[in-house]
């Protein structure tokens, strides 16, 4: 499958295709991730991109051309590939078409993921990003689970330079200047399908999976979502057993301390009690005595 999906900033692209590149085993081209990666790494193309992106601006179409051509040519994309966040304006399209026609892989299919300004802005504002596990969260919609990162540690979140209020404000204008006009770009060429992109992931997954026709009926949908929940549960439970059991078997330092300070308290007081006892003692048999 060759797809391209399309929307603004912050309608979920990027989660989405992660989801399908693990149900159908094909790659996600992220134009955006792999411009990351190089400003990352310092490289000269990195250094030339930084800029525009910093300011939420687009980054030179020669640029992101190459980076795509060399990407397409890798193995991985001969069986299908999701490109997201490319392209971006009318001549990365016009790219596109002639370099995928030359590969003799046409695209399949272009899904419009459609989400509302305000919404867009809440998502960008919110989300963060595990330095260690990549994984995206938003910390009013999605806030990451308490040591839920490798190891049982927490999520190490930074939030991305250009999700910053002014730079999203001025993505949204750049999408609706020169990405918007895709729409009708790709519905001339009759690939364009449309996708109610917002509530749970899971919804919006079903309802990619019915734009497609892959055969996902609401049904097998629904009953992946049960399984995917029980699974989430039992892993809950094994973990919180394993917890149990590891405590028992061998106590932490800390449990061990612990224990052994409860035992010095406890032994502390049972010989306080047995001296006032005994002072107790000697002084009811001084005053019997004086008494006689
Ligand atoms: P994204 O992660 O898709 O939101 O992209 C982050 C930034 O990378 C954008 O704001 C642009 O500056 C740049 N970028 C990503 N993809 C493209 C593209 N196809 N054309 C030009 N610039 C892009």
């Amino acid at each position: 499958m060759r797809l391209v999906l399309l929307g603004a900033p912050g309608s979920g692209k990027g989660t989405q295709s992660q989801l399908m590149m693990r149900h159908y085993g094909i790659p996600q081209v992220s134009t955006g991730d792999l411009l990351r990666e190089a400003v990352a790494k310092g490289t000269a193309l990195g250094k030339a991109a930084k800029a525009a992106m910093d300011a939420g601006k687009l980054v030179d179409d020669s640029i992101v051309l190459g980076m795509i051509r060399q990407r397409l040519a890798r193995r991985d994309a001969r069986k299908g590939f999701i490109l997201d966040g490319f392209p971006r304006n009318v001549a990365q399209a016009d790219a596109l078409g002639t370099l995928l026609e030359e590969l003799g892989q046409p695209l399949d299919a272009v899904v419009l993921m459609k989400v509302r300004d305000k919404v867009l802005f809440q998502r960008l504002a919110g989300r963060r990003t595990c330095r260690r596990c990549a994984q995206v969260f938003n910390v009013f919609t999605n806030p990451p689970p308490k040591g839920g990162c490798k190891g049982g540690q927490a999520h190490d979140l930074y939030q991305r330079p250009d999700d910053n209020e002014q730079t999203i404000g001025r993505r949204l204008e750049v999408y609706a200047a020169q990405t918007r006009p895709l729409v009708a770009y790709y519905r001339k060429r009759g690939l364009l399908r449309q996708v109610d992109a917002e509530g749970e992931l899971d919804v919006v997954e079903m309802r990619l999976e019915q734009a497609l026709g892959r055969g996902s009926s609401p049904g097998k949908a629904a009953s992946r979502a049960v399984k995917k929940a029980v699974k989430k549960a039992v892993k809950k439970v094994v973990k919180k057993a394993a917890a149990a059991v590891r405590s028992r078997v061998k106590p932490t330092p800390l449990q061990r301390a612990r224990r052994k300070a409860t035992k010095v308290v406890r032994k502390a007081g049972k010989a306080r009690k047995k001296v006032v006892r005994k002072a107790v003692k000697t002084a009811r048999k001084a005053v019997s005595k004086l008494a006689r």
